[in-house]
């Protein structure tokens, strides 16, 4: 068994600020990633980062755009913390040696990104994720961090008391893909969940392969709240062959959205007749599919996007590499020619809940990142702010865990925070109807026997025999996926991605909601005859999807569950029967929290109040 205080999993932008936190705080550290630091998908971000860094510009007025962006439905603390922190974090990766594109004059380059009032984009040319992640994998580096890499991570160890507030982390346990062993993971002050996305659950998506809400998953069924898993982001700009995005900051420098009647479509028919092609994410998503439903679609499927009047000198200084991703997809040389582009899968806003300080409400358990909701996004999440969310909140969770005080949190966390549960409203949803999600192991997550924190005679189980038992469970797993004949993941994946992304997508209906969650129901069914055919041990990538897509099935059910109940019209959150965003109903996190193996309803309340003035809900426009 390793040994830590601090174990950090996942080291994209997130993790690798968390770690570097945790060390700075005097913490022994590791990282444990099932990919090399520099392969996480934080390095396909393109656009940049939202700070408050120039004369003129005021880190609560990007809190107010943020406010506004998420509709209403985000954190008011934690939008402060994030919009007044992200500067220094800012300047600290400039002092730590980010290379960001400049002015003549010297200054850090800014650019306008949509929803945002002011042009407080910072970027690296269009390769900003790229140079994050390098910039502070050098300093784990140079701190000697120990990192786990190709570290597959399949479960927490938690204890079980009845009531998940009372419950403790104390590890997790990984498949180590080079040896093939199962390993256990001990951390003294802290485990911090950084797994990133789940696109995955999408097939038509611009996230990695890797992005398969492991985090989420594992949290959810130690017992952990996941909020807000309805909202979705459809980013309006992916290639219609492959999902591969083009960056918000082609529009950003003044790209040009056009329908297949060369109409710029954004102000001919009005659906953002002030921002235009700069409207929130959600809006123009919204505009081109209606585009499409409307004829007017290029091919029936996707539009235009072009930037070839910013000419050859810009394109090729600051969106080069946009150029290569439309030649290399799409057979486009986005010099001489229009781009292709249809929304696709991009960014959850959802995640597992946690306060501003990273915390989850079990105890040693903190997330921060794509995995986590702390909520800065609400319902939808303006462009450049996840970049930043990463620095900030990564660095917070790393900070406490390793020991630092905060003081006491605005943000609650925890079932103990629930205003009503579900079946108060009396909506469509039977959340025990859908059965437990068990898959080969009674042992795996939501199901772990009483006795699993306790040793013989009702003794609380050390911390050690906890990550111990956790470990055998999972070798038992793996023993059994191996042994038995079955279904291959593959299909039952596929299957559970075609209904998300017909019924689960921009666009969402009563009826193909419930359809949905019927399919995730035959998909959680199927994979209980799941089966690993490759019997080896080392690089055993069909048992890592294997389990991927037991997590993936997890989340979608969380995301189809709290979209059907939500029968509002918020942010990227998008009903046929429902065309009005409701205050008076709806002002509200959603939560899903695993229970006996069914997943229950309960919402929260959104905190409107800020250190700097309360947020009145106003109609959302741009
Ligand atoms: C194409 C694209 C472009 C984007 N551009 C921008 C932008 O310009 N600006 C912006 O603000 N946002 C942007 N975003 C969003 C932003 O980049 C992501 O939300 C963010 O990078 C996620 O970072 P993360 O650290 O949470 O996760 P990731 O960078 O995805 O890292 C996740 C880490 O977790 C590890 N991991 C996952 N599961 C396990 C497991 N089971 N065991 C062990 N390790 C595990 C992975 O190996 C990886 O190291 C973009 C997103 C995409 C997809």
């Amino acid at each position: 068994m390793y040994e830590h205080d601090v174990i950090v999993v996942g080291a994209g932008g997130a993790g690798l600020r968390a770690a570097i936190a945790a060390h700075e705080e005097g913490a022994d550290v590791a990282l444990v990633s099932k990919l090399h630091p520099v392969r996480s998908h934080t390095g396909a971000a393109e656009g940049g980062i939202n700070a408050a860094l120039r004369d003129g510009d005021d880190w609560t007025d990007h809190a107010y755009d943020t406010m506004k962006g998420s509709d209403y439905l985000g954190d008011a603390p934690a939008i402060e913390t994030l919009c007044e922190t992200s500067p220094e974090e800012v300047i600290q990766l400039e002092h730590w040696g980010m290379p960001f594109s400049r002015e003549e004059d010297g200054r850090v380059s800014q650019r306008p990104f949509g929803g945002l009032s002011f042009p407080r984009t910072t970027y690296a040319g269009a390769e900003t994720g790229h140079h994050l992640l390098h910039t502070m994998y050098e300093q784990v580096v140079k701190r000697g961090i120990k990192v786990y890499d190709e570290f597959y991570v399949m479960d927490l160890a938690v204890t079980d008391e009845e009531d998940p507030e009372d419950r403790e982390c104390h590890g997790c346990v990984a498949y180590d893909i080079k040896s093939g062993d199962i390993v256990g993971f001990k951390a003294n002050d802290g485990v911090v969940l950084a797994t990133g996305g789940d696109g995955q659950a999408f097939d038509h998506t611009t996230n990695a392969v890797a992005n398969t809400g492991d985090g989420p998953a594992m949290a959810y069924r130690a017992g952990v709240p996941v909020e807000d898993m309805e909202f979705v982001q459809f980013h309006p700009t992916t290639l219609p062959s492959t999902g591969v995005l083009i960056s918000e900051g082609v529009r950003g420098e003044g790209g040009i959205l056009y329908n297949a009647e060369g109409e710029r479509f954004m102000f001919e028919y009005g659906y953002a007749n002030n921002a235009g092609e700069l409207a929130s994410r959600d809006v123009v998503s919204r505009a081109e599919l209606t585009e499409v439903n409307e004829g007017r679609g290029v091919e029936d499927e996707y539009v235009y996007l072009d930037m070839r009047h910013l000419g050859d000198e810009r394109i090729l200084d600051r969106l080069e590499n946009i150029l290569h991703l439309a030649e290399d997809f799409e057979g486009v040389d986005g010099l001489v020619e229009p781009m292709p582009v249809k929304p696709g899968q991009h960014y959850h806003m959802g995640g597992i809940e946690t306060n501003e300080h990273g915390e989850t409400c079990v105890s040693g358990l903190y997330a921060a990142g794509e995995c986590a909701c702390v909520s800065v996004h609400g319902s939808n999440r303006l462009g450049g702010n996840a970049l930043p969310e990463l620095i900030v909140f990564g660095a917070r969770a790393g900070y406490h865990a390793a020991g630092r005080d905060y003081g006491e949190a605005l943000v609650q966390t925890g079932p103990s925070a629930a205003i009503e549960h579900e079946e108060d409203l009396g909506a469509p949803v039977e959340p025990g109807a859908l059965g437990p999600a068990d898959d080969d192991v009674a042992a795996d997550g939501g199901e772990r026997a009483a006795d699993e924190a306790r040793s013989d005679g009702g003794q609380l189980a050390s911390a050690s025999e906890v990550v111990h038992r956790s470990v055998e469970r999972q070798r038992q797993r793996v023993e059994r996926l191996k042994e038995r004949d079955g279904r291959n993941h593959a299909e039952i994946r596929k299957k559970l991605q075609k209904a998300m992304t017909r019924w689960v997508n921009v666009f969402r209906e009563e009826e193909g909601l419930k359809k949905a969650l019927e399919v995730i129901k035959e998909c959680r069914e199927e994979y209980q005859n799941v089966a690993v055919s490759d019997p080896s041990g080392t690089y055993n990538t069909d048992l890592i999807h294997t389990i991927e897509t037991r997590n993936l099935i997890d989340t979608a059910e969380t995301i189809a569950l709290g979209a059907l109940a939500r029968d509002e019209f918020r942010g990227a959150h998008w009903r046929a029967e429902h065309q009005e965003r409701r205050d008076d109903e709806w002002l509200k996190h959603t939560m899903v929290q695993w229970s006996d193996g069914t997943p229950e309803l309960y919402y929260t309340d959104v905190i409107l109040e800020g250190a700097e003035k309360t947020y009145e809900p106003k109609v959302r426009s741009y």
